[in-house]
């Protein structure tokens, strides 16, 4: 059985995270500007994956590229192909085929909310809600859509990893 799936949400100033993502060999790091709210398409893009939605698409602004997530629920999988676009002024109209596959793999839909899920708690650990408002400038910590993801991989999913995942709400 492969690891679990890893991923880094590393945040810095003036608008910009470094997102790394990897399972096993399989490794891929992109900037991510504040001009779209990474993290919250993130926890709101796998949120989706829990209704009708079987397929998830949102896309990092990494200036100019455009970093493309696209999340295709397969049974109790999801199917993660992440495509890079040099232009993201023009880019999000094509389609993902003409885009260049940067990372892709398929995990279980629990694991994928849970790694997500504790990616975005440590980042809310480490900077706060008043401490993420200050690096990230355009948008306050997504502390909505992680309750709701939250709420949803609890409900959901079968799930034997430790959910020690409360935000305090400041
Ligand atoms: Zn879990």
């Amino acid at each position: 059985m492969a690891g679990l799936l890893q991923l880094e949400w590393d945040l810095r100033d003036h608008g910009w995270a470094v997102c790394r993502i990897a399972e096993g060999t399989a490794k891929a790091t992109f900037a991510v500007s504040y001009c779209t709210d990474g993290l919250a398409d993130l926890l709101s893009g796998v949120g989706g994956l829990y209704g009708a939605s079987q397929l998830e698409r949102f896309f990092f602004d990494s200036e100019p590229t455009e970093v493309r997530w696209v999340l295709r629920r397969q049974g109790a999988d999801v199917a993660i192909a992440i495509y890079t676009f040099p232009d993201v002024a023009v880019s999000p109209d094509l389609p993902d085929s003409d885009g260049r596959l940067a990372w892709t793999a398929t995990k279980p839909l629990s694991e994928l909310a849970h790694i997500v899920l504790a990616t975005a708690q440590q980042v809310y650990k480490e900077h706060g809600e008043d401490g993420y408002m200050t690096k990230w400038i355009r948008y306050p910590y997504p502390v909505a859509a992680f309750q709701d993801l939250r709420r949803l991989h609890l409900q959901h999913d079968q799930c034997d990893l430790p959910h020690d995942m409360t935000l305090p709400l400041a």
